[in-house]
């Protein structure tokens, strides 16, 4: 059993659903044999866009596709978003966010996203709080598509969600920084833009005092702007995605280079040097995917005109096989790194502990059953989101998901995919 603190042997009693005990127990009802397993937290995937509008085109995953794709890779619980916008209240964004969200197969969170919202609009935070909702997302990016929000206002809305008990989710890249012409490359986003946005948002964070997660962080200058926030007493904490973990620039040349775009870009070696160095001290929350997958005909339509190619890379099935593969089983991080990152760090963030990310009593009976020594190979057409395009095409991985229990119900039993549909349920924040 892995947890963030400690590896080693254990039973688990769960009853209802929910885990009762840790340790020594009798025998009594059914027994399941995880000897030669590892059992880990469900993980937690605090960043999908499932079914969400970009541009003229949707990411290929709805809710019943992107959750059953999460089952399969043993993330039991997922944040998904609203869709934002200036004419819709937020309570009314979560509604209609909810009525999308009843195909999921796996248990999720919301977090409002703040596209359109001005501060006169402050009312609508103890709606959204009421409805279960207490996490909110600002972009610092995307102005010419009128999703970027200036610092004033993101300043009053950090002193609300403070007020709240809330988070807020930042994306952190400098407009007056960027390129949007040039497409999502780093030579149009740099991570010089990334280190500023960290740097204002940290200022922010620790003005505010409102606990601030920074989204998706890619370079070393990003992490050196984390630290230094966190260093002088921002309550900041940040994520990073496999992708910025395990790709660089260097598949930008390929001939199917643009079915990388992903924003912020893929950067250089040393900045995913920088990124494992900074999971090693624990410096980040979450690792989470970011999951928001396009087919080879979405991206490739646009495979010239780089304004307009979709940004976004698929990832909820294989977050906790690469980064128990690349990062566990290669002794880049911990066992403890892994229950932390993908179970307690996220969970913490945004409302769902001591329910979710754990394996204690009183939580959810959320685990995964890992075999660390079978070997398999990613391919697209094998894994269930529903794109043909996958960015670890070919790697072979270390350890396989061979049982996913979620409230005590099997979702994956003996490396079978048995997740149906609409059992997940919303978790609401707290
Ligand atoms: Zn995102």
């Amino acid at each position: 059993m892995v947890t963030p603190r400690r590896v080693g042997a254990a039973n688990v009693l769960i009853r209802d659903g929910r885990i009762v005990r840790v340790g020594k127990i009798g025998h009594r009802g059914e027994t399941v044999s995880a000897q030669g397993l590892l059992v880990l937290p469900g993980a937690i995937d605090a960043h999908v866009h499932f079914d969400l509008p970009v541009a003229g085109s949707r990411s290929a995953d709805d809710f019943a596709t992107g959750t059953l794709a999460a089952a399969a890779g043993g993330v039991t619980t997922v944040v998904d978003f609203t869709i934002g916008s200036a004419e819709v209240r937020l309570p009314e964004q979560i509604e209609r966010r909810l009525s999308q969200a009843r195909d999921a197969a796996v248990d999720f969170a919301l977090r409002a996203e703040m596209v359109g919202w001005t501060p006169d609009r402050v009312g609508e935070l103890a709606g959204a709080a009421e409805l279960g909702v207490r996490s909110f997302k600002f972009y610092l990016a995307y102005a010419s598509s009128g999703r970027r929000t200036d610092l004033g206002t993101l300043r009053r809305a950090m002193a609300a969600i403070r007020d709240l008990g809330g988070t807020a989710m930042v994306h952190a890249e400098a407009e007056e920084l960027l390129d949007p012409a040039g497409g999502p490359f780093p030579t149009a986003r740099p991570a010089l833009s990334e280190e500023v946005a960290i740097a204002e948002v940290g200022i922010l964070a620790r003005e505010t005092s409102c606990p601030t997660y920074v989204a998706h962080i890619s370079s070393a200058r990003g992490v050196v702007a984390l630290r230094a926030a966190q260093r002088a007493g921002a309550p900041l904490v940040g994520e990073t995605c496999p992708h910025y973990l395990l790709l660089d620039e260097t598949v930008y040349a390929r001939l199917d280079g643009h079915r990388f775009s992903v924003t912020p870009p893929l950067r250089t070696a040393a900045d995913r040097e920088a990124l494992w160095q900074a999971l090693r001290e624990r410096r980040f929350q979450a690792v989470a995917t970011d999951h928001c997958p396009f087919t080879n005909a979405q991206k490739d339509a646009h495979r010239d005109d780089p304004a307009h190619l979709p940004s976004g890379l698929p990832g909820v099935e294989t977050l906790l096989p690469l980064l128990y593969s690349e990062g566990g089983a290669a002794g880049l991080i911990t066992l403890r790194d892994l229950a932390w990152y993908l179970g307690e760090g996220p969970a913490r963030a945004f409302g769902l502990w001591p329910g979710k990310g754990g394996i204690r009593p009183g939580a959810d009976a959320d685990l995964v059953l890992l075999d660390p020594e079978a070997k398999w190979t990613v391919r697209a057409r094998g894994l269930h989101t529903r794109t043909d395009f996958s960015p670890y095409e070919g790697m072979t991985l270390r350890g396989r998901v061979m049982g996913v229990l979620a409230r005590g119900e099997w979702l994956v039993r003996d490396g079978e995919l048995l997740a149906q549909p609409g059992r997940g349920r919303f978790i609401p924040w707290g």
